[in-house]
């Protein structure tokens, strides 16, 4: 049977790629795009579309732009990915800065993980759980069978629509159309995941998480939590269950899978701990009480538990801007742990804010000579540079980074800025238009390349490459104006 939602996934696919808006395509005989061979999406295709979805989703919600927690649940993600069911697989994870205990897997791998589900994990297993989970719905491709949607959507439409969907926002920013098509019900209201594919993400998800060392039992342990959260508390459940329903039943029957794999004693990494506390500073909105918690915790537990309680304790510190209270703490933890990068970070930016910004680059120089794989250290690096007028050393420091990592809205805009300081209009507005692009901001992009192509006008090379990405931006911008 053909099922109407695989019309509208590859109408909305060849809209993007052939630009046809010929009638019949529904009498074209489909395969099934449940069957996992991934027959009806090719991959360039579900890029193409997991592109959209990011666009949208940093349209509509704030990421995480902090480059340590960042690369923690980039190193995370991948370490479970590298052992999934599709260890190929170009999987992309990212934080939503949010406190509703919510993940989620969009089209082409692109996983979020909310803050608020961080917090709310008591080991770093309980984490690798919900991201196990979250990938095997993406290598068993129940996304493509849960969106269910008659209506012929075109693909920024589709991904504004599954971000929306999948967040549980129905923001402004969530594109007109997609909202449209939501409130009309004219697009199914949530995405369900059914309970087979939940069993099913739950078994390869736990295949996973034993292959990658973490403890299997932190499965079942996190979603009754979750579950009784939703009971006892009143507030309704956690969103994490409006898209991934949890029975007792499926507890029930993790459990039981989970006992197959014997007990495990795992151990949360440092940076786990280190992130999660750097996650409860930057949420909270009164920092005297972060304060006050981190100063209970000082003396309690391991030697490592200690530290990581000063670690919070200076960031709240730094947060509420008493740098004399932070400087001290960050430099007795970097004595006492010199091999542990967010240490010394910590205490360069502390530096910096507060006003010691010599001392502050030194700390920063001496990190990225310690720790040259880490691109955390060289951003926080460059943006010191910028900040302290050193356009052409900052830029060294970002383009070192754009290597490897290609798509952050955030170090464009950096870079944008370094050029803009060295008297590069042309390269200022193009890295600029590549930030708003990505942060779905069409008109802005479009804007920016009309100011690139007008001071780039003797680069006949630069002006070339402006103007193609220009007329595929334009191209963008008439589809999301159709719906
Ligand atoms: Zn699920």
């Amino acid at each position: 049977m053909l099922r109407p939602h695989l019309v509208a996934l590859i109408l909305l696919i060849s809209t993007l790629s052939s630009q046809a808006e010929t009638g019949n395509e529904q009498d074209i005989n489909l395969p099934n795009i449940g069957d996992s061979t991934g027959t009806l999406i090719s991959p360039i295709q579900e890029q193409q579309l997991g592109r959209a979805f990011m666009r949208s989703v940093r349209q509509q919600t704030s990421i995480s732009q902090d480059p340590e927690i960042r690369d923690y649940i980039d190193a995370i993600g991948k370490r479970l990915g590298s052992v999934s069911d599709s260890p190929t697989y170009p999987f992309h994870f990212f934080i939503v800065m949010n406190p509703a205990i919510n993940a989620f897997a969009g089209p082409g791998g692109y996983i979020g993980v909310h803050s608020g589900l961080i917090l709310a994990t008591e080991s770093e297993s309980e984490l690798a759980s919900v991201i196990a989970h979250e990938i095997a719905h993406v290598t068993q491709r129940h996304l493509y069978q849960a969106f269910e949607d008659s209506k012929r959507l075109s693909l920024p439409t589709a991904a504004a629509t599954l971000a929306a969907l999948l967040i549980g926002s129905q923001s402004p920013e969530a594109g007109q159309a997609a909202i449209m098509a939501i409130q009309a019900g004219s697009v199914q209201h949530q995405i369900n995941f059914t309970r087979d594919n939940e069993k099913e993400a739950d078994s390869i998800g736990m295949q996973t998480l034993a292959r990658s060392n973490y403890d299997p039992h932190s499965m079942p342990l996190f979603f009754e939590k979750l579950q009784q959260s939703s009971r006892f508390y009143g507030k309704g459940p956690p969103e994490f269950l409006r898209t991934h329903p949890v029975t007792s039943a499926r507890i029930a029957d993790t459990r039981s899978r989970s006992e197959k794999y014997g007990y495990r004693q795992v151990t949360d990494s440092i940076d786990y701990l280190l992130v999660k506390a750097k996650l409860l500073v930057l949420s909270d909105k009164n920092s005297r009480n972060t304060i006050k918690l981190f100063k209970k915790r000082l003396t309690r537990g391991t030697s490592e538990q200690k530290d990581v309680a000063q670690y919070g304790l200076a960031l709240a510190f730094h947060k509420n801007e008493e740098f004399s209270n932070a400087i001290p703490l960050f430099r007795k933890l970097v004595e006492k742990n010199p091999q542990q990068p967010h240490y010394v970070t910590a205490l360069a930016a502390a530096l910096f804010e507060g006003g010691e910004h010599k001392k502050s680059l030194a700390t920063y120089k001496s990190a990225i000579e310690h720790f040259p794989a880490l691109l955390s250290i060289r951003q926080s690096y460059g943006e010191a540079l910028l900040r302290s007028g050193q356009a052409k050393k900052a830029q060294q420091q970002f383009l070192v980074i754009d290597r490897y990592i290609l798509t952050s809205p955030e170090l464009y805009r950096l870079i944008a800025r370094t050029y803009k300081l060295t008297g590069e209009a042309a390269q200022s507005h193009r890295h600029l238009a590549e930030s708003y692009y990505l942060n779905g901001r069409i008109n802005e992009a479009i804007r920016q390349l009309t100011l690139a192509q007008k001071a780039a006008k003797n680069d006949f090379y630069l002006l070339t490459q402006i103007e193609e990405r220009l007329d595929l931006f334009l191209k963008i911008r008439k589809m999301m104006r159709k719906g």
